[in-house]
C-alpha cells in the first residue's frame, strides 16, 4: 500500500512497449495465468509450457516464465504488439503496481527510467493499488 502517496499513483501506459520487448527479462506466470494461456491458445498445459515457457532456477525456487525471442522481445510480442493482450499475465496487467515498485517513493520514481507511463496521466487510488497487490498475492506464482 503506498502510504507514502495519500493521493493515488499517476500511470498512464504510452504503450511504449519498452516493458514487451528489447531487454531480457522474466514474465513469470501463475495457475491461473497457464490455464487461461492453455484456453486461449486451445492447447493443453503440456503443449503450452513446451512451446511458450521455460523454467528459471532463482536458487530456492524455480519459476516458469514466457520465453524470449532471439531478440529479447517477449516470445508474444509480435507485429509490434502484444499478440495476446486479452489474456495476457497477471504480471504484465498488475504493473506497474508491483510490491516492489510501490514500495517507497523511491522506487516507484525509480521505476519511471523504464516505463514513461509512470508518473503522468490518469491517478490510481490507493484502493486500486491495493487491489492489485491482494490479487497478486491471491494468485501466486507457480514454483516447481
Ligand atoms: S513501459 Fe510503461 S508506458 Fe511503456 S508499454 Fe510498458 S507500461 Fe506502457
Ligand atoms: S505477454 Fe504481452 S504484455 Fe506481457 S510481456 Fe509479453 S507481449 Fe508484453
Amino acid at each position: 500500500m503506498p502510504d507514502w502517496e495519500p493521493h493515488g499513483l499517476r500511470f498512464t501506459c504510452t504503450r511504449c512497449s519498452n516493458c514487451c520487448r528489447h531487454e531480457s527479462g522474466y514474465v513469470f506466470l501463475s495457475e491461473e495465468d497457464i490455464s487461461r494461456f492453455s484456453e486461449g491458445l486451445s492447447l493443453d498445459r503440456r503443449s503450452f509450457l513446451d512451446a511458450y515457457c521455460k523454467q528459471v532456477d532463482l536458487g530456492l525456487v524455480r519459476r516458469i516464465s514466457l520465453k524470449e525471442q532471439e531478440n529479447f522481445d517477449c516470445v508474444f510480442f509480435i507485429d509490434g504488439r502484444c499478440s495476446v493482450y486479452p489474456i495476457r499475465p497477471l504480471q504484465c496487467r498488475s504493473y506497474p503496481f508491483w510490491p516492489s515498485v510501490v514500495a517507497s517513493r523511491e522506487a516507484w520514481d525509480a521505476e519511471s527510467s523504464h516505463c514513461p507511463g509512470i508518473n503522468i496521466g490518469r491517478r490510481h487510488s490507493n484502493e486500486t493499488v491495493l487491489d492489485w497487490l491482494i490479487r497478486r498475492r491471491e494468485e501466486p506464482l507457480v514454483e516447481e
